[in-house]
C-alpha cells in the first residue's frame, strides 16, 4: 500500500490547473537540523547526539544532511568526523561564510561540499559595515578557493528575500561564474508570502537557467514556511531546506516533514522521503533536545488520531464517514496510515458522546 492511498484529500487538489503549476520533477530535501535547527534557543546536541540524529535522518531517505559549521564549533568538528566514519549514505555537506579559512576548515576535514554564505540585503550589509562591492569580492574570492580546492559549492544569499533584485541577481550570478553549482533563495527573517516565494524564486531560475539548481531556505515567522516551500516548488525550486519538526530560531525553519506530505499527498509531486520513519526521527530529534512538541502538530503530533467531539467520534462507528481531516486514514480503515505509529483512539472528554463509550 503506497503512503498516499491511506491520506484523505479534497479531489479539488488534483484539479489540472492547480496540478500542472507544479513539477513533475523529484523534489529533494536538504536537512539542516545540526547546523540551523540548532540555533534554536536553549538547545545544543552533542556530538554523539548529532551522530544519531544523522543516522535517523538517513533512515528518512535524505539526500543531504548539513553536518554543520566546523570553523566556529570544535564539536562540529568531532560531529562531522563521527559521521564521515558512520558510512551516512546521505551527502554530509558543510556551512562555510565567505571566508578563506571557514573553507580551509571544510578541506582540512575532507568534506567535498557546502553552502557558502554571504550577506547581500543593504540591511545586513550595513549591520556588519561592509559594501556591496565587498560582498560581491569575497563571494567571488571564496568560491573560487572551494573550486580550486574541490568542494563543490551552493552560494546562500542570506537575507535574500529583502535584498534588492538588480544585486541579488548580480551576486548570484558572480557566485556562479566564480564556479558554485548551486544556489540557495534565503528566507533568513521568514519576511515572505508564499505568493512572493514563488516570484523571487522563479525569477532566480530564469536568471541562473535550468542547468543550476535552485533550493530554496525559509523560516516560520508568519507560520507560513510549509506554504512558502510549496509554493517556491511551484516557482521551480528543486531542493528545499528545513529541519526535523521545524526546529530553528525564533519561531523556527521550515519543517520538512510537513513540507513533504503537503508536496506528496496534496500535489502529486515526487519526493526524495520516507514518510513511514518521521514520527520515529521527529521523537529522536525532540527527545536529544530536550523540547516537547505540540500535541496537535501535523505530522508528528501525539494526538492525531484521537478524537473526544461526539460528532466527530461517532463518525468512528461510520467508515464511510470518517473525517476529512487531511491526516485521516481513509474510510476503508480503522487503522492509521501505516507511517504512524499512533493507533486511532477515542477519548472521554466533556464533548465526548455516547459514541465514544460503545
Ligand atoms: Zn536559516
Amino acid at each position: 500500500m503506497t503512503t498516499d492511498s491511506k491520506i484523505w484529500v479534497s479531489e479539488l487538489n488534483a484539479r489540472p490547473e492547480i496540478r500542472s503549476a507544479f513539477p513533475r520533477a523529484t523534489v529533494r530535501f536538504y536537512d539542516t537540523t545540526l547546523r540551523d535547527g540548532e540555533q534554536t534557543v536553549g538547545v545544543v546536541l552533542s556530538p554523539q547526539q548529532k551522530l544519531e540524529i544523522a543516522r535517523k535522518l538517513d533512515e528518512l531517505g535524505l539526500s543531504r544532511i548539513e553536518a554543520g559549521f566546523p570553523r566556529v564549533s570544535p564539536d562540529d568538528v568531532e560531529a562531522i568526523q563521527l559521521m564521515q566514519r558512520a558510512n551516512i549514505k546521505a551527502e554530509l555537506w558543510g556551512f562555510s561564510r565567505a571566508v578563506k579559512g571557514d573553507i580551509e576548515e571544510l578541506v582540512r576535514l575532507g568534506l567535498h561540499a557546502s553552502v557558502i554564505e554571504a550577506p547581500t540585503s543593504d540591511i545586513k550589509l550595513k549591520a556588519y559595515g561592509i559594501s556591496r562591492d565587498d560582498v560581491l569580492r569575497r563571494v567571488i574570492e571564496a568560491i573560487s578557493f572551494a573550486k580550486q580546492n574541490g568542494i563543490t559549492a551552493a552560494f546562500f544569499a542570506v537575507d535574500g528575500t529583502r535584498t534588492e533584485l538588480e544585486f541579488l541577481k548580480k551576486t548570484y550570478l558572480a557566485a556562479l561564474d566564480a564556479g558554485a553549482t548551486e544556489v540557495v533563495v534565503v528566507d533568513t527573517m521568514g519576511a515572505c508570502g508564499p505568493e512572493a516565494a514563488e516570484f523571487l524564486v522563479r525569477d532566480v531560475c530564469d536568471w541562473v537557467g535550468p542547468k543550476t539548481p535552485v533550493h530554496w531556505h525559509g523560516h516560520n515567522d508568519f507560520g507560513m514556511a510549509t506554504a512558502c516551500a510549496v509554493a517556491a516548488v511551484r516557482g521551480g525550486a528543486s531542493w528545499i531546506q528545513g529541519t526535523i519538526n521545524g526546529m530553528g530560531e525564533r519561531a523556527g525553519n521550515a519543517d520538512i516533514g510537513e513540507i513533504a506530505l503537503a508536496l506528496r499527498c496534496l500535489y502529486d509531486v515526487p519526493i526524495q522521503f520516507d514518510l513511514k520513519k518521521v514520527r520515529e526521527v521527529s521523537a529522536v530529534v525532540s527527545r536529544a533536545a530536550e523540547y516537547t512538541l505540540e500535541a496537535w502538530k501535523p505530522l508528528v503530533g501525539d494526538n492525531l488520531f484521537m478524537r473526544e467531539s461526539g460528532a466527530v467520534a461517532s463518525q468512528f462507528h461510520i467508515p464511510e464517514r470518517w473525517p476529512a481531516s487531511f491526516i485521516s486514514p481513509r474510510p476503508s480503515s480503522r487503522t492509521p496510515p501505516n507511517w504512524s505509529m499512533l493507533s486511532a483512539a477515542l477519548c472521554w472528554g466533556k464533548r465526548a458522546g455516547w459514541t465514544a463509550l460503545i
